[in-house]
């Protein structure tokens, strides 16, 4: 079986280190635990920027800079920048870190209705993010929050709007997404055209049993205290530890752990 890609999702747009302390925000802080999950065997790290004073989600240039280039010195990962938004994010505030030009970058191709907020991406703002990845060189990572969003990117690969082989996010178990149950992952693992590749980001408690699926069935698993801030039940994780358990785990069935070289092989990066 094809080595196992792990990506790190450290800090999301909603965790907070009241939440729990472990959770990166400042640059300097996620720079860090990019280095400490390559160590642990994580090979793309999946990068949202926070407002260091009140750890809110934040559009500024200059903090995707920061941690970009910092992972870079700092670390062979390939680096994921996060294309999401929140309520209110214009086009033009999730377009201009494109121009960094990561090696890859989320796109969801479609809304979704979060627990207490529509994250809202119209069929003309996944064009343009579309078109912009594909100017720069960027690879999408297709987030998948339901089964439409895969027919979705479909059709801008028809359009040659992002090209073959397609990577998917399949996000799973949040409230608003399709469930994470094993019948929903072997559903979508087979709606995607052959020779794609596939990663799974379960939600909470979902993290741990997704993971092992997709270890089981040949994908890849993104893990990180953006879809889950505890280890187990009442026990808070670091993104480490959530790398590391991974790791072990597919050690103990038999599949290897990509390198950041291996994982771009297996991507098609450039
Ligand atoms: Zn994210």
């Amino acid at each position: 079986m094809e080595k196992l890609i792990i990506t790190i999702a450290p800090t999301g747009s909603v965790p907070t280190k009241k939440n729990n302390p472990n959770v990166p925000i400042r640059p300097d802080e996620i720079i860090k635990t990019g280095i400490l999950c390559e160590k642990a065997g994580a090979s793309i790290i999946h990068v949202h920027a926070r407002n260091p004073v009140d750890e809110t989600a934040s559009t500024e240039f200059h903090l995707f800079e920061e941690i970009h280039q910092g992972l870079k010195q700092e670390t062979n990962l390939i680096i994921q920048i996060s294309t999401g938004g929140r309520a209110g994010m214009e086009y033009e505030q999730r377009c201009e870190r494109l121009s960094l030009k990561p090696e890859m970058a989320s796109l969801t191709t479609g809304s979704v209705n979060f627990p207490s907020s529509v994250y809202v991406n119209s069929p003309d703002l996944i064009c343009a993010l579309a078109k912009d990845m594909e100017t720069h060189g960027i690879k999408p990572e297709i987030e998948v929050f339901d089964t439409s969003m895969i027919q979705n990117a479909l059709d801008l690969a028809d359009q040659d709007l992002i090209d073959q082989p397609l990577h998917f996010d399949f996000v799973m178990g949040l409230k608003g997404a399709i469930p994470a149950t094993i019948e929903n992952l072997v559903h979508l693992k087979n709606s995607i055209p052959h020779g794609s590749t596939w990663t799974v980001a379960g939600i909470g408690a979902f993290q741990l049993p997704m993971g092992i699926h997709a270890i089981a069935m040949g994908g890849h698993v993104r893990v990180g205290l953006e879809d889950c801030i505890y280890f187990s039940k009442g026990k808070l994780a670091s993104n480490e530890q959530l790398v590391n358990r991974i790791v072990q785990l597919s050690n103990i069935m038999g599949r290897e752990i990509a390198t950041p070289d291996e994982a771009r092989e297996i991507l098609g990066l450039k």
